[in-house]
């Protein structure tokens, strides 16, 4: 079928204004704000509804066109790139907050649903829940984010973000509608059991599975007070058992780590951010005096830091890229493993040497995820955007990483292409087989985000 009858359908579906082939158009969804190097897309589309993803998603298996779903788009590792070229499917336009259940605390939203947009919805009408939410940008949608197992604040507590997917309504290369989760058999998109659970192969899979249309999400409460206790070490092979007793008390909301060579004062120390909260200053001071004392028999500090920082720290989503700008020009590569707690200090080694290798200013941190079980550890590779070379030694630097952290025993969080050639390199045979049957099953055209974990 001919480009200009391809076009045609698409604005037959979604209406003329939300199908576009126009290279103005598409310029902007060629890239990401990573270090990726851009590739071609040749259409872009914005459907509003469920039954136009299903006529899109027919059309595209048909004419077997790839096709990239997008949320936010910023995940800086090049996902919503096509690699194949073909359709960006923006999910934007499908920014409905269906539900919110009070009292079994979760929201029934469409795909397009920001994390701005649904914080300030509770903020307004359910003061008293919360939405689990990254630092990314709050452009970033809800769904974008838990389907890369993102991690942000409650994170610690209640574990990433993927786990707290509790349905999906999706929709498959046939153009079919499937319910996963408690939905698929009740009005309520309460849980994601006690049925066999398929939720989780749509998390990571980076698009190629199908496309979400609706997700439930798991809100939680929110207290009335909520603070930060500062704490500073200087020896990281304590930080692993520190940490995991801090867990173990569960006076933490979120546990923080962060590494940074500037400004000078604090190089050479791991910050340790515990927030904490509660329902009086009474309990918050309880909190404080038992996180002070398990500071001190690991060797750390209590430190007071001015109000000013505080309120930074307090901040929901905390601006993370401008601290983190050193080569001006915008340009930064967040680039994350997840690992067990006994690889920190490891990490911030490899880290640190990386960092000072491609001539970047080591800047790191570390969230912890579901109490201790985790953490995602991350490192900021600045580049200057209008500067090639620079923008390859920050891709060198990522590569570098995903190296080390899968020779050391960690995975590559939200992988580019290069680091998912790597993970799959190191999979199990029988799991590899797995992948890629599934994968033929749901999208036999293989249609979905093509190049992605692709098993060959
Ligand atoms: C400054 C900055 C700070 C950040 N801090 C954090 C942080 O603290 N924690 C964290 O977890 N992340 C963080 N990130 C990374 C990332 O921005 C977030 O995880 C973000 O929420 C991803 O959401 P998105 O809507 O941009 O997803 P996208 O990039 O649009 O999509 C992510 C993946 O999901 C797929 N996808 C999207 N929508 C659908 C759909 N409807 N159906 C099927 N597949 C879909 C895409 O194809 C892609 O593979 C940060 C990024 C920046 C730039």
């Amino acid at each position: 079928m001919s480009e200009k009858n391809i076009l045609k359908e698409l604005e037959e579906i979604v209406g003329k204004e939300f199908a576009s082939n126009r290279s103005e158009d598409l310029y902007i969804y060629s890239q990401d704000p990573g270090a990726s190097l851009s590739r071609p897309v040749d259409f872009v589309v914005m459907p509003n509804t469920s039954k136009e993803v299903q006529d899109i998603l027919k059309l595209a298996n048909r004419e077997k066109i790839p096709i990239v779903p997008m949320g936010g788009g910023l995940t800086l590792s090049g996902l919503v790139i096509p690699v194949k070229r073909g359709i960006v499917m923006d999910m934007k336009r499908m920014n409905n907050i269906i539900e919110v259940n009070e009292l079994s605390r979760f929201a029934l939203i469409e795909a397009g649903v920001t994390t701005g947009q649904l914080l300030a919805y509770l903020n307004i009408n359910h003061p008293h829940l919360q939405p689990p939410i990254p630092d990314a940008p709050p452009s970033a949608t809800i769904a974008g984010n838990a389907l890369i197992h993102g991690s942000g604040y409650l994170s610690q507590k209640f574990g990433d973000h993927g786990s707290m997917i509790n349905g999906l309504e999706v929709i498959l290369p046939d153009g079919e509608v499937y319910k996963l989760g408690s939905c698929a058999v009740s009005d309520y998109w309460f849980t994601r059991g006690p049925i066999p659970d398929f939720i989780g192969m749509f998390i990571s899979s980076f698009g190629t599975m199908g496309i979400i249309t609706k997700l439930s999400i798991k809100l939680f409460p929110k207290h009335k007070m909520r603070n930060i206790v500062f704490g500073l070490n200087k020896d990281a092979t304590l930080l692993p058992e520190l940490i995991s007793n801090i867990t173990f008390t569960d006076v933490a909301e979120d546990i923080l780590l962060g590494i940074q060579d500037k400004p000078d004062w604090m190089k050479g120390y791991t910050f340790i951010i515990v927030y904490i909260t509660g329902e009086s200053e009474e309990e918050l001071n309880d909190k404080t005096k038992i996180l002070k004392k398990m500071y001190r028999k690991a060797k750390s500090r209590y430190m007071k830091v001015p109000n000013r920082i505080e309120d930074i720290f307090l901040e929901k989503p905390q601006f993370a890229a401008g601290a983190a700008d050193f080569r001006k020009g915008g340009g930064f590569e967040y680039v994350g493993a997840f690992i067990p707690l006994q690889l920190i200090p490891e990490m911030i080694k490899i880290g640190t040497n990386i960092s000072l290798k491609h001539e970047i200013i080591p800047t790191m941190g570390a969230r912890l995820i579901g109490q201790g079980h985790a953490a995602m550890f991350f490192i900021s590779y600045s580049f200057n955007r209008s500067d090639p070379k620079d923008m390859k030694n920050a891709r060198d630097a990522l590569h570098d990483t995903n190296k080390a952290v899968l020779e050391i025993g960690g995975i590559p969080w939200k992988a580019e292409l290069d680091g998912q050639r790597m993970i799959l390199e190191r999979m199990n045979p029988n799991y590899k087989k797995l992948l890629k049957g599934i994968k033929n099953l749901l999208d036999p055209n293989g249609i979905m985000n093509p190049g992605n974990w692709e098993v060959k």
